[in-house]
């Protein structure tokens, strides 16, 4: 009668709560209070790995964990491969048993189980010879199977959990990211919630581009070893077999992988989920913890639908950059528009403003274009407006901006550049021109340029273009193919040699 007492209050204890750790807490004070055990232990199954670890101890020493075991290897191994209780009076006759460091003299291993399948183990050991008499070893066997009951009902309400706040951060992410048309600020955005949301060390954003990966975005903990905007094959790593094989793939334990590449510092696992948007894959979203086993394949489904949000939603950014673009270029020349230009000379001038480094302006006019038109044709006009605008297209620095600002009229912006250096620059130009041979035009075909500066002809937009309006005016009546600064500083500067 008082058995059936201590099973039933047991029982109560186990059953009166969905947390998990509280359940493993009150097996062991079961345990400890009712069956009067020193060294307990609860070993859980890792389904991946399919190994038992200690999740949960008491009599070894705070932080001791029982190495874990493969079914089958040791007294709690056999106990779970075999689904019964296993009770070993004398460890030192039994080589099964696996010393742990403990004054072990015998030990019992009850399986926990849940209908047919094993979930963990509950492991007792005793300083005794032949400690559990059969009458304990029958309650204990009991009173696992309760215990079984509460760690599944805990983990099925921890999943349940779980699940709620995975649809929580997904319907989150659909909601922050579809309205963000910004590419750079949706993937910094993507970053952020999925590593607050599910909890990970470190989240990246890989992109295509051509046959290479390009990080384009990340954030977390973890301490970056390749440099920002880095480019890597997209034929390596776990990227390239997720990018390959379109599947989500995780890696629990890098260090044990001999193929591994190094990316963050510290990355113990890592899953890569592929970004695919309408049957496009558009690169790999990567997931780094800094512990290993730190992914659960029960998880994949649900960052998976959040990738496909990101996806769609980098789709539609990349597809508003590329008609934002479009709108800021000339149609038949294919470099920047006038509007363009507007947009850039304010920053431009805003940056000189801020670095001291200066800025210039040049604007272009081809010299007696309408000649050429009325000489060669209108479509000969146009395949020299193309041409004039790839040559200056390829003299320049990268950082430089060509624009057709409007007819036969260019305006460069050259930053970091004071006014004798765009002088020069614009003679190179003009010579270029002078000497180009234009398919079909059996002349020469000459430019005249206005430069102008900041700080030297001002500090705003329009201080600078009709400084370099003047410029070219200038040029135009000095008779053509020729550079002008405006004419009242043209001496002053020539002069100091700015
Ligand atoms: P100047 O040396 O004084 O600059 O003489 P210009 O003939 O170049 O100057 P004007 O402004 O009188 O003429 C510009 C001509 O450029 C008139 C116009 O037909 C031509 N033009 C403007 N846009 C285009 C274009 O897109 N294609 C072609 N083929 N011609 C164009
Ligand atoms: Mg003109
Ligand atoms: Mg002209």
């Amino acid at each position: 009668m008082q058995k059936i007492a201590i099973l039933y209050d047991a029982s109560q204890a186990v059953l009166s709560t969905f947390d998990l750790d509280e359940v493993l807490r009150q097996i062991l004070i079961i345990a400890r209070e009712y069956f009067h055990l020193q060294n307990v232990a609860i070993l859980l199954l890792d389904q991946e790995t399919n190994q038992l670890r200690t999740r949960s101890q008491i009599g070894w020493d705070d932080g001791f964990d029982l190495i874990p075991l493969a079914i089958g290897t040791g007294v709690i191994g056999t106990a779970a491969r075999e689904k019964r209780p296993l009770y070993v009076p004398d460890v030192s006759k039994d080589s099964r048993y696996i010393a742990c460091g403990k004054k072990t003299r015998s030990e019992l291993a009850i399986p926990l189980m849940v209908r047919d399948e094993v979930v963990g183990v509950l492991d007792c050991q005793s300083e005794n010879l032949d400690h559990f008499d059969s009458e304990t070893i029958d309650l204990l066997t009991l009173f696992s199977t309760q215990a079984s009951m509460a760690l599944q009902n805990a983990r099925l309400y921890t999943l349940e959990r779980r699940r709620a706040a995975q649809l929580e951060a997904i319907n989150a992410i659909a909601q922050q990211t579809t309205t963000i048309l910004d590419i750079k600020e949706l993937l910094a955005r993507v970053c952020l919630l999925i590593q607050e949301k599910f909890q990970v060390s470190h989240v990246s954003v890989l992109l295509k581009d051509e046959e290479d990966l390009v990080l384009r975005a990340h954030h977390g903990d973890l301490t970056l070893r390749i440099p920002e905007g880095g480019r890597l094959s997209a034929g390596t790593g776990l990227w390239g077999r997720a990018l390959q094989t379109g599947k989500t793939l995780i890696e629990n334990d890098v260090a044990s992988n001999p193929d591994y590449i190094g990316f963050y510092l510290e990355t113990g696992s890592r899953m890569c989920i592929p970004l695919v948007s309408f049957g496009q894959t558009l690169g790999v979203l990567m997931l780094d913890s800094a512990r290993a086993g730190a992914f659960n394949a029960n998880d994949t489904q649900s960052l998976e639908s959040g990738a496909d949000i990101c996806a769609t939603a980098i789709q539609n950014a990349n597809y508003v950059e590329r008609v934002q673009q479009l709108a800021y270029l000339d149609g038949l020349t294919g470099i920047f528009n006038r509007r363009f230009f507007e947009l850039r000379i304010a920053e431009e001038i805003e940056r000189a403003r801020r670095f001291g480094a200066g800025m210039a302006v040049i604007m272009v006019d081809i010299d007696q274009f309408k000649r050429l038109n009325d000489e060669y044709g209108h479509l000969l006009g146009d395949e020299v407006l193309r041409q004039v605008s790839s040559v200056f297209h390829q003299q320049l620095r990268k950082i430089d901006v060509v624009c057709r600002y409007g007819g036969e009229e260019f305006a460069i912006l050259l930053s970091q550049t004071n006014a004798q250096h765009a002088l020069a620059v614009a003679e190179k130009l003009r010579r270029l021109i002078e000497t180009w041979q234009f398919p079909g035009v059996p002349r020469s075909v000459t430019i005249s340029a206005g430069v102008a500066s900041c700080p030297d002809h001002g500090c705003t937009r329009d201080e600078l273009v009709k400084s370099a309006d003047a410029g070219l005016y200038a040029a135009k009546q000095a008779g053509r193919n020729r550079v002008c600064l405006i004419p009242e500083l043209q001496k002053s500067i020539a002069r100091s040699g700015k």
